[in-house]
């Protein structure tokens, strides 16, 4: 087991996520010493998820769709969110903001983007935002980074999550970079942002967690994840 496979396992089952949610094995790490899947499952350089860990989620189709068409005709995609919204998205799928109202689920809710930059006046933030680009989707206006503290030790990391997610094509609308600045070299900025409206037309299927070792000074707004 590499360095990063044990932290994600540590990190993931302190989060006590319900039993089911997440496959029991299958979980792929794509930090550079292990296995890649480059050129394999969709993974193209442009959207490989180096340095990631991705757990994989237990699928159930939206209705009227079946797995095998949407693990054969929809497309990989990005959604950047917080370790704090995961269960909750587990529980439910990706939803728009409006729709996780009718549900009553605030704490899934706000703030649902941290940043909006250069938007055009039309712009609707009661969508789902997605992005091709891993990059794209962890910046910080989309993915809140969260200081966990190791027991054992006492070191603290940065830890970042994002959703692997298909998306059925047709289903979404492709904008220009709204994050305040240009993330990923692979991708243009005029067609980095995807958005849709359809929840049924977006599932999730891996959990991708990402650490980076900082010194924690405390903190405003959320505590220190201890694992
Ligand atoms: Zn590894
Ligand atoms: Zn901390």
């Amino acid at each position: 087991m590499c360095g990063l496979e044990r932290l994600a396992q540590s990190v993931i089952s302190s989060l006590k996520l319900p039993y089911g949610f997440l496959k029991r094995d299958g979980h792929v790490c794509f930090c550079q010493g292990c296995q890649t899947y480059l050129g394999r499952a969709g993974f193209t350089s442009y959207n490989y998820p180096e340095d990631w860990y991705l757990f994989r989620v237990n699928v159930s189709a939206p209705p009227g769709r079946s797995l095998e068409e949407i693990s054969n005709n929809w497309e990989l995609c990005y959604h950047g969110t917080e370790i704090s919204r995961l269960e909750s998205i587990l529980r439910m799928g990706l939803k728009t903001p409006g729709e996780c109202y009718l549900h009553g689920n605030r704490t899934n809710v706000l703030p649902w983007r941290f940043k909006i930059y250069n938007a055009p006046d039309d712009f609707d933030a009661d969508r789902i935002f997605l992005s091709p680009s891993i990059r794209y989707a962890s910046c910080d206006s989309f993915s809140l980074p969260y200081c966990c503290k190791r027991k054992k030790d006492g070191l603290t990391y940065r830890v970042k999550v994002v959703l692997m997610v298909h998306i059925r094509p047709g289903s979404y609308a492709v904008s220009a970079n709204t994050s305040g600045g240009s993330i990923d070299p692979w991708y243009s900025d005029n067609s980095i942002e995807w958005a849709t409206n359809e929840s049924n037309s977006v599932v999730v299927m891996g959990v991708l967690v990402k650490f980076e070792r900082y010194q924690c000074v405390g903190h405003v707004g959320f505590p220190c994840l201890n694992f």
